[in-house]
Order: structure tokens, then C-alpha cells, then sequence
């Protein structure tokens, strides 16, 4: 079983035909709507709408297209593993080219029909009698459905610092997820907030431009050398002519991310100490200055935060025209930001490189359950979901990257794929039991999720710094703690026993009553 759940992970199409007509919503054309779209589209599925509040397709790699911006993840795990691309241009992909292959994808399984662009959902009710969904949008239209999915992503809208006189500014003020691409920064006075992700993607970019550059760190990210190059048009072409070859890269990245997951994971101090060794020498080797290694040397356990890799960060902080500040701004004026040891600086732009709002700690909107529940007051505690999947009293509500399905080391859509094909079966034991709704028993809820936070207090994300991974309490809500193979075997199985459902038919018994 275990060779088979492992190799299926190149295979997560291979759900039998579903025989349905129930009304599917996918709420998001991401990357994991998407394919959501394609796994319910080769099972033989075509009444599902995807909702997008955008304009196109691709979520997060429509909105981040701020310069610089790319994956971290290389780029032949970072793509769908039932359409894997021999053409990646580089070991790591950039914005451009990972969107274009997302519009592709969608166009190749023609999904653009299914699609309603510049729709918000504002609130969704179910209907416990009816088995429905009802989903009212920002236009005010009700759309109703049997199933709803939500693939909103679980970055995507983002945070402005709270940083006083911040809404006074008169210069250019962008958030990196908000890019302006008609703003031009030559020569221009900038400052970028934050040196998390984004900002060491964004940072080396500006300072090429700028006239110059104030980067306000306020916490140190600990960054990784950056294993990129570009992958000629011969080793292209061999991808191209070999699906084995390309299969077979993708497997190596895989298995190698999975080899190195509890040296970003565990809190074990062997794992700690070698992987902070292999940071440590990379701030050696770029950063000449004592006193500025010290700044961008963390003081917190390696893992804690997002682990980054870059090969520029650091040679763009000393350039002639940067400028690190060991802190965040203390105040900003209508053209300039003020530091905290009270020096003013001038600038013409705002940079905020400052994160996003975390979903995973909220509903995506505001869900009524059965019995009137709302999901926020369920997850008033933090979020929490049966395999991150689905909740308990939520019924024919499911997830992708939803409660601590995030990932730290590899892939995001290795995680997603599976909950795809988990989602696509329990629509499938919907179908084939004419249910008219199905929704995880609280205890097997709760047994899971004490699992998790069990294994939580080992891993790196618990031990002692601030992140977004954590909720106001310290509790994780985000990742999940451990490899990928192992959660897609937790996936593997749909067991209807841990469901109560509700017949269609009248006068069938409810599980619920036998439950
Ligand atoms: P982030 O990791 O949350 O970093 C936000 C940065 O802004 C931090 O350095 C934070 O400092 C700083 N900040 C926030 N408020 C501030 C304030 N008031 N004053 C000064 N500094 C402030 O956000 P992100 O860089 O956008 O990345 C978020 C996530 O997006 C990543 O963890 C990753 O999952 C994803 N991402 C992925 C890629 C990729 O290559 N795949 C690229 C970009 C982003 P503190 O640390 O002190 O809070």
C-alpha cells in the first residue's frame, strides 16, 4: 500500500468516473481550483463553476508579479505532476513563466468556461434540510451548489504594516503583492518594509534601480545559498523527448526535499546545528563587515521562520546605494520615514514587502454550518480541519491548503493534489450513496488534530519566535509536521465510516441517527 500511495503521486487523476450531476463551486481559480477543476473534469464531472474575485486566472502568481518575484521551490516540483513542463527555463521558476504555465493549463483543460471572474463570495449559509449551499456574492447574487470548495489560497491578501502616519504618505506607497508595474524606481529614493520572502526577492531588484535604497529589517530571516541556474534548451529538449527523464528529475526533488524536512522541521539540535551552520557560512562568505553579519545573523532557531535561500540578498543590502536599518520604521511622515533612534529619512516609495493576512486562522468568509454554526466561532481557538480537509458540522464543505496542510520543504502542491483526490472521492461516496450530506464526526476531528498539535511541539515553528505560521496563542494553524509521503498516505483512503451523513431519498435511515 505504502509504494502504491507514494507512487500515486504522479498519478492523481486516477479516481474512477464519478456519475453526478450534483452542482459543484470551486470558490478560486489558483492554483489549487484549478486543479480541483481537473480532477473533477476527469472523472467525468462538468457542473462545477470555479469563483474568482479576479480577473484571470492563477491567484497568487497573478498577484505577485513584483520584480524579482519567484518560487523557491524548484521548478519541476513546483508545477502539477499529471502536467509536468520540460520547459522550464530555470532550476527555480520566476513569476512570468509559472503564471503562463498556469493560464496554460486552463486553457488545455478548458476550464476558462467554467470560470466567473470578478466574483467575491461575501457569506455562504447551508441549507441542512435542502443539502445546499448558499453562497451570496459581492454583487448580491445568491449561487447555490451541493458541494462548495474553497481554494482561496493561503496568502492572499495582503497586510500594510500598522506603523503610525503611514496613510499620510504622499510618495508612492506599494505593497509587494499590489506591484505597480507602471511606477517606474529609476533613481528614485526607496524604502522596502520587511525582509521575510518577498522582500529578499523584491530588494535585490530595487537596488539595480534606485538612486536609493532604506531596507527596515526588523527581524533577520535566516537565508540558504540559492541552488538556481537557467536549464539550457538542450537539457530542455531531453525533457521533452523523455517524459521518464523529466519524471525521473521530478522524483529526485522530491525525495531530496523529503530527505532534508527535519533539518527545516524538527527541533532537534543535531538538525538545528548543521543547517545553521550551512547559513552562518553563507553570511560569512557574502558578508564582509563584522557588525553587519551580526545584524543579519538571527538569534532565533533556524526553521522557526520560513527558511529562505537567496544568492543576492546580501550583496544588495551593502551596495553603495543600500541601506540596512536593524528595526522597523517608528513613524512615517508625509515624504519620509523616521527611524527609531529618531533620524529622518526621505523617500519617494514605500515598499511594504510585509506579508499577508493568514486565512488559515479565519474563515475565507464568513460559513454558516449545520445548525446555524459559524466556522469562525468553531475556529475561534485557531483553525482546525479533519486532515485539513474538512470540519465537523461543515457538511459538503472541503479545503485545499486548509488548516496546517502548509508546507515548510517542499512543494505546496504536493499537499494540495491529495487533497484533491480526497475531496474528488468523498464526492464520489456522495454520488454513489445519493447523500445529501456528509459531514466528519467531531471526534475523529478532534483525535486527528491532537496528533498534530501533539507532534507540533517538536518542530522548529514552536520554539520561540513570531511568525505567521502562529496564532496570537503560539499555536500552529498553518503547516503540518511532517513529510509529505506520509500525509498523502493519511490521505489515501476515504473511510466513509468517519462521516455522519443525511440520505437524499426520504425514509432512508441517517447515518447521523445511527452515529
Ligand atoms: P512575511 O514572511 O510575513 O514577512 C513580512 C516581513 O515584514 C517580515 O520581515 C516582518 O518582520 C516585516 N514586517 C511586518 N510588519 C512590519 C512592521 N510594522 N515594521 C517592520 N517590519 C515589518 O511575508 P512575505 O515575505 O510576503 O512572505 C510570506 C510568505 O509568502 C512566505 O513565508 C512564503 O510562504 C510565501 N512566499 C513565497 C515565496 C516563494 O518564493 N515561494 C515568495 C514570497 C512569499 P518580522 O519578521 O519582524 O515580523
Amino acid at each position: 500500500m505504502a509504494a502504491i500511495s507514494l507512487l500515486s503521486q504522479f498519478n492523481p487523476l486516477a479516481n474512477r468516473t464519478i456519475d453526478t450531476d450534483m452542482d459543484i463551486a470551486i470558490v478560486g481559480a489558483g492554483f489549487s481550483g484549478l486543479g480541483m477543476a481537473i480532477q473533477l473534469k476527469e472523472a467525468g464531472v462538468e457542473n462545477f463553476t470555479l469563483i474568482e474575485r479576479g480577473d484571470e486566472v492563477g491567484g497568487t502568481w497573478r498577484d505577485n508579479h513584483y520584480p524579482g518575484a519567484a518560487c523557491d521551490v524548484a521548478s519541476h516540483l513546483y508545477s502539477f505532476s499529471f502536467e509536468q513542463n520540460p520547459n522550464w527555463s530555470r532550476a527555480f521558476g520566476q513569476q512570468p513563466e509559472i503564471f503562463d504555465y498556469i493560464k496554460r493549463v486552463a486553457a488545455k483543460y478548458d476550464l476558462y468556461r467554467h470560470i466567473r471572474f470578478n466574483t467575491a463570495i461575501r457569506e455562504a449559509r447551508f441549507d441542512e434540510d435542502a443539502g445546499i449551499w448558499h453562497a451570496t456574492t459581492d454583487g448580491g447574487e445568491e449561487i447555490t451548489a451541493r458541494v462548495m470548495i474553497s481554494a482561496v489560497g493561503a496568502l492572499s491578501d495582503p497586510a500594510y504594516p500598522k506603523i503610525e502616519g503611514l496613510e499620510h504618505f504622499r510618495g508612492k506607497l506599494m505593497h509587494t503583492a499590489q506591484w505597480d508595474d507602471d511606477y517606474d524606481l529609476t533613481g528614485k529614493r526607496v524604502a522596502v518594509i520587511g525582509s521575510g520572502a518577498s522582500a529578499i526577492q523584491v530588494v535585490p531588484e530595487i537596488q539595480k534601480q534606485a538612486g536609493q535604497m532604506t531596507v527596515f529589517q526588523r527581524t533577520p530571516s535566516w537565508i540558504m545559498p540559492k541552488p538556481d541556474r537557467p536549464i539550457p534548451e538542450k537539457e530542455q529538449s531531453e525533457y521533452r523527448e523523455s517524459p521518464f527523464k523529466l519524471s525521473k528529475r521530478r522524483y529526485r526533488i522530491y525525495w531530496m526535499s523529503e530527505l532534508f524536512a527535519p533539518f527545516i522541521i524538527s527541533d532537534r539540535p543535531f538538525f538545528k546545528k548543521r543547517a545553521a551552520q550551512i547559513a552562518k557560512s553563507h553570511i560569512r562568505k557574502q558578508v564582509a563587515d563584522p557588525a553587519l553579519r551580526e545584524t543579519v545573523t538571527p538569534d532565533y532557531a533556524i526553521g522557526c521562520k520560513r527558511i529562505l535561500i537567496s544568492n543576492d540578498w546580501y550583496p544588495a543590502i551593502q551596495a553603495d546605494n543600500a541601506e540596512l536599518i536593524a528595526d522597523g520604521p517608528a513613524r512615517i511622515t508625509e515624504h519620509s520615514i523616521i527611524t527609531k533612534d529618531g533620524r529622518e529619512i526621505e523617500v519617494d516609495a514605500i515598499v511594504c514587502a510585509t506579508g499577508f493576512k493568514v486565512p488559515s486562522r479565519a474563515a475565507p468568509f464568513p460559513v454558516k454550518g449545520l445548525g446555524g454554526n459559524d466556522l469562525n466561532a468553531a475556529w475561534a481557538d485557531g483553525a482546525e480541519a479533519y486532515k485539513g480537509v474538512t470540519v465537523s458540522g461543515f457538511p459538503n464543505l472541503f479545503f485545499l491548503m486548509g488548516p496546517n496542510t502548509g508546507p515548510s520543504h517542499t512543494s505546496v502542491l504536493a499537499f494540495t493534489e491529495m487533497q484533491m483526490e480526497y475531496i474528488a472521492k468523498a464526492i464520489g461516496h456522495m454520488a454513489r450513496h445519493d447523500l445529501k450530506w456528509m459531514t466528519v464526526k467531531k471526534s475523529v476531528q478532534d483525535r486527528f488534530n491532537r496528533g498534530i498539535q501533539k507532534r507540533m511541539k517538536h518542530t522548529s515553528w514552536t520554539s520561540g519566535c513570531n511568525s505567521w505560521y502562529l496564532t496570537d496563542s503560539g499555536k500552529n494553524t498553518t503547516l503540518y509536521p511532517g513529510f509529505n509521503w506520509e500525509y498523502r498516505m493519511r490521505l489515501w483512503l476515504f473511510r466513509p465510516s468517519e462521516y455522519e451523513s443525511a440520505p437524499m431519498r426520504r425514509g432512508a435511515e441517517s447515518s447521523r441517527a445511527a452515529a
